[in-house]
């Protein structure tokens, strides 16, 4: 099932285009070129893994494939929605209906449990309390934190925070997933557990997920390895089909 959603892309339209994306930051002034020229496509239910070490463009890829900055050229289409021309309501929209982001520091709001922290995207999106109670829950079971719904972030271990993260992002069900350095923070044994649990949620939806990391070990769960240098994809490896991950 899970494998044969990203085999035989050719014919495929690809869920995400981008297309000569130059970010260019100015400090001062100094030019700082983050992206140079990327283009790459991704298609539904892929999951791709951008690998660079630190200060090679991956969040900067990462943050303008989300919305959440506009690069300085080039064109992003999701779903055939050019992104780069929405403004700013436009773009709001878009990321509340159709993204959700897992961060490294897990950035939760400390004062709410788990399940207001899990239910804030559904609140967002003007769903009834009922039925955003429902949702959260379902989706804190499902990352394995049942018993968990009241604990707020400073009473969990970093894994069960990240975990709450993952339910976050995948509660309303969004078309992609983002994640950056989803174990940036976690010790080798969590970030197994917390990778198993984002993968297998992203094939079970058929979802789109993309990920960025330093970590190569992160890179054996993606269909698609994108590696960057320098602001440039300097390899795109594709498998023929994911390492399914193992408990
Ligand atoms: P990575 O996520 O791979 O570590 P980034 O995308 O964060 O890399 O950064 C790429 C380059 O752009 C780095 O040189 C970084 O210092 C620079 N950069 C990132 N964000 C900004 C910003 N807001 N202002 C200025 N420079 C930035
Ligand atoms: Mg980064």
């Amino acid at each position: 099932m899970a494998e044969n959603a990203v085999k035989n892309n050719e014919g495929r339209k690809p869920l995400i285009e981008v297309r000569h994306v130059r970010k260019v930051y100015r400090m001062g002034s100094e030019r700082i070129v983050a992206l140079n020229d990327v283009s790459l496509e991704i298609y539904k239910g892929e999951i791709v893994c951008f690998l660079g070490t630190s200060g090679s463009g991956k969040s900067t890829f990462l943050n303008m494939v989300a919305g959440l900055e506009k690069p300085t050229r080039g064109e992003i289409i999701i779903g055939g929605v050019p992104l780069h021309k929405l403004d700013e309501a436009g773009v709001t929209l878009f990321r509340q209906k159709n993204i959700g982001f897992i961060f490294q520091a897990y950035n939760l709001m400390p004062m709410l449990t788990a399940i207001e922290n899990v239910s804030l995207p559904l609140l967002f999106r003007n769903v009834d309390r009922r039925k955003r109670d429902a949702l959260a829950k379902e989706a804190i079971d499902l990352v394995g934190l049942k018993g968990y719904e009241k604990r707020r972030p400073t009473q969990m271990s970093g894994g069960q925070q990240q975990r709450v993260g993952i339910a976050r992002a995948l509660v309303g069900r969004p078309k992609i997933i983002f994640a950056d350095e989803p174990t940036g923070n976690l010790d080798t044994n969590t970030t197994k557990e917390v990778m198993n649990i984002i993968v297998r949620m992203a094939r079970e939806n058929i979802q789109t997920l993309i990920l960025v990391t330093h970590d190569r070990s992160i890179a054996d769960y993606a269909d698609k390895i994108v590696t960057v240098r320098d602001g440039n994809i300097v390899d795109v490896t594709i498998k023929d089909s994911a390492v399914m991950p193992q408990q």
